[in-house]
């Protein structure tokens, strides 16, 4: 083969091989989905020029407008997806397609098992985007010219999906980007105008740029395969489920389904309209910082920035969707953001619909609400942490009474109980100081002290935060996401009249003391859902406990 000037070969990202190989076999029974990919990149990049345009006008000058073209050719058995947005230059090119830029994405390849019905479970939750071409094509050629540069910085970029690809120069006179498909045979099908309508209509009426098609893919007129009207501008009950659906596949780059969506516009003072989704599986990037969330951000229809964090709190990243907000101006910048009142008050609002969404679930599809609070409930609680105001106005009451969460501080129970059982109460308490003051010298630093529960009724043990503490869970949680946390040490609550408080009250100082003292506690640790330091010595200490108890029986088999 001849090599010219600027033609390079490079080799694809370790990551890119291993999904090319899983993603073409996984995605087999579902390899339509590779015209919605391309389509839904096209149509970013028409958004991203849009925007770009909106600072130099310039750029829209050199092609028509913003839009996306299929062509075929059945005979030669290609398939050509063209978008006049913003286009790649050669470098851009190489990065953006030969690498996968998802943070996060090495953890997530090193899960995989080799077991392949496992593996494609999880690229399915991966997303494939522009690979997927490769699950019809032997042969994928990029066309592509950035706006506002000169024809001759074209790119052309071919691989056939194995290793590598390759990298070249051309000239190329309209900006965007083109994507060719060479079909393997045994996907001929899709070069077939009534085809490609159909999975324009299925996949992509949503997008908001039209898509266009010629009826016999030869030298007719273009006509437009979709509604080309943003969705969520769209009336709600002129919407179906599934568009909806699709929507989100658009928006949230997850091939999955949503589980449950808020579609409303907001008029009068403050004009925006927000499609909120929650997912219905965690993404496998949930606990990564550096992971891209928030919603896609326009404004008044002109996509202005992805991941726009600033419209969630944290501990709502989950949600995918769009916001577009009819009074920022087209310039907002996400420094801008970060300061806006305008902002602050959507996120006020956009955050209670969110709540209000889960409400709803949670009261009238509990089983949906179930399977959200295995994916996303540990995510939630960091809320409790992050944002006391929302949390508590929303679960911080149940039919007019204030809740309290039962494990922190002092909850004032007290007041319910009759004066002179109070009395009787606190004379044992007094009582049993002596032996809170030898199970906390036992415990040394485990525990911030022992006390007298006013809240156990079964149990003999708990622990108890102060107010301000964190809870195990959400300790867990900030500490597995990489942030060092003081030491907690919790108060070791015991039940003053459980059989067990007593028998220890009753026992000398020794072994079988230390044992039954030490079991509290960590009775106490499995109780919240913590793990022990040192589970063996648990066990040795259960054993010797079951030991002593049964040792007769033991000693004097059949004497009964
Ligand atoms: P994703 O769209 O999820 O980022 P893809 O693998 O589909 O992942 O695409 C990778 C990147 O390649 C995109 O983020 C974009 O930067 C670039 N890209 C893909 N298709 C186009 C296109 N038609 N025009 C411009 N850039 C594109």
């Amino acid at each position: 083969m001849t090599t010219h000037a600027g033609t390079e070969t490079r080799g694809f990202q370790a990551e890119v091989k291993q999904l090319l190989k899983l993603m073409i076999h996984s995605l087999y029974s579902h390899r339509e989905i590779f015209l919605r990919e391309l389509i839904s990149n096209a149509s970013d990049a028409c958004d991203k020029l849009r925007f770009s345009s909106l600072a130099d006008p310039a750029l829209l000058a050199d092609a028509g407008q913003l839009e996306i073209r299929i062509d075929f050719d059945s005979k030669a058995r290609t398939i050509t997806v063209t978008d006049t947005g913003l286009g790649m230059t050669r470098d851009e090119a190489v990065e953006h397609l030969g690498t996968i830029a998802k943070s996060g994405t090495a953890e997530f390849f090193s899960r995989l098992t080799g077991d392949a019905q496992k593996d494609s479970q999880l690229i399915g939750q991966f997303g494939v985007g522009f690979y997927s071409s490769f699950i019809v094509a032997d042969r994928v050629e990029v066309r592509s010219r950035k706006a506002g540069q000169p024809a001759a910085t074209g790119v052309r970029w071919t691989s056939e999906g194995a290793g590598e690809f390759t990298v070249e120069d051309i000239e190329r006179a309209e900006r965007g980007t083109s994507v060719v498909l060479h079909l393997k045979e045994d996907a001929a099908e899709f070069a077939d105008a009534f085809r490609l309508r159909q999975l324009v209509r299925r996949y992509s009426d949503h997008i908001a740029f039209p898509v266009l098609l010629r009826p016999d893919g030869g030298q007719g007129e273009y006509d437009r395969a979709n509604q080309a009207q943003a969705l969520w501008t769209r009336q709600k009950q002129d919407l179906s489920d599934d568009e909806y659906r699709e929507f989100y596949r658009h928006v949230s780059h997850d091939p999955g389904e949503p589980l449950a969506w808020s579609h409303h516009r907001v008029e009068g003072r403050r004009e925006y309209t927000a499609l909120l989704y929650v997912p219905s599986a965690a993404p496998f990037d949930l606990y990564n910082r550096d992971a891209p969330r928030g919603l896609k951000l326009y404004v008044r229809r002109v996509f202005i920035l992805d991941d726009a964090e600033q419209f969630l709190p944290l501990y709502l990243r989950f949600v995918k969707g769009v916001v577009d907000s009819g009074d920022l101006p087209l310039n907002v910048s996400r420094e801008l953001l970060q300061q806006d009142r305008e902002v602050e008050a959507i996120r006020g609002a956009i955050t209670r619909r969110v709540l209000d969404l889960l409400a709803q679930l949670a009261e009238n599809e509990p089983d949906k609400y179930r399977k959200f609070w295995k994916e996303f409930g540990a995510v939630l609680k960091e809320g409790l942490a992050e944002d006391d105001e929302w949390m508590v106005g929303y679960l911080g009451e149940y039919e007019g009474k204030p809740l309290k969460d039962a494990a922190k501080g002092a909850l004032g129970l007290e007041a319910l109980v009759p004066e002179g059982e109070r009395k009787a109460a606190q004379l044992t308490a007094s009582a049993l100081e002596p032996l809170w003051q030898r199970i906390a010298g036992r415990l040394g630093d485990r525990v911030a002290g022992v006390r007298a529960s006013e809240r156990l009724t079964d149990s003999p043990s708990c622990l108890v935060r102060e107010e301000h503490d964190l809870g195990p869970q959400l300790r867990r949680l900030l500490e597995a996401a990489g942030q060092s946390l003081p030491p907690s040490r919790a108060w070791l609550e015991l039940n003053p009249s459980h059989p067990l408080v007593r028998r220890l009250d009753a026992l000398a100082d020794g072994d079988e003391f230390d044992d039954v003292a030490t079991l509290l506690h960590e009775q106490a640790v499995l109780a919240e859902g913590g793990q022990l330091s040192d589970p063996a010595a648990f066990v040795r200490r259960i054993n010797r406990l079951i030991g002593a108890a049964s040792a007769p029986r033991i000693v004097t088999p059949g004497a009964d």
